[in-house]
């Protein structure tokens, strides 16, 4: 037996102010459609704005329900209707917010395992990495190059 060591590398910006220009007005769309999401069972909101090479920007949020598995991520929402309405067209940026109704979320809310899952499909898919960018309510923003640093050990397609 030995042990293996897996790093990843992550970049952290003390708040939203310190993000570029462009990724402050992506990440401004995410929070607008965080604040439209339909979460009263979580209270939990989640938004995701996706620029794509064209140009176009895909918004989604959380979207629940009674059947809690019924329900569906930010990212998932985003991605999926980025996929159904522009197939060929690759994802550069996701930008990604999260809220509370209940307590302040000063955390950085990364994107749930299945979700990072559905990302991974994508920039495989797509052959060029995503970076994605993850803030709570306020407080620091996460950037990560590539899904492949928040998913060590991707389950892909070579196994099937
Ligand atoms: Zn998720």
């Amino acid at each position: 037996m030995k042990e293996i060591e897996i790093k990843t590398t992550l970049e952290v910006f003390d708040s939203f102010e310190e993000l570029p220009d462009d990724i402050q007005e992506l990440m401004r769309q995410s929070m607008d459609a965080r604040d439209k999401a339909y979460a009263p069972y979580s209270e939990f909101m989640v938004g995701a704005a996706l620029l794509l090479e064209n140009g176009k920007v895909v918004l989604g949020n959380n979207q629940e329900n009674a059947c809690y598995p019924s329900g569906l991520c930010a990212e998932r929402t985003a991605i999926y209707y980025a996929g159904a309405s522009f197939p060929e067209v690759p994802i550069l940026k996701m930008a990604l917010s999260a809220k509370s109704l209940k307590y302040q979320l000063l955390t950085p809310t990364p994107p749930c395992g299945a979700c990072r899952q559905a990302i991974a499909e994508y920039e495989l898919k797509q052959k060029t990495p995503i970076q994605i960018y993850f803030m709570g309510e306020t407080g620091k923003v996460v950037k990560s190059e590539s899904l492949v640093n928040l998913l060590p050990l991707t389950f892909d397609s070579s196994y099937l």
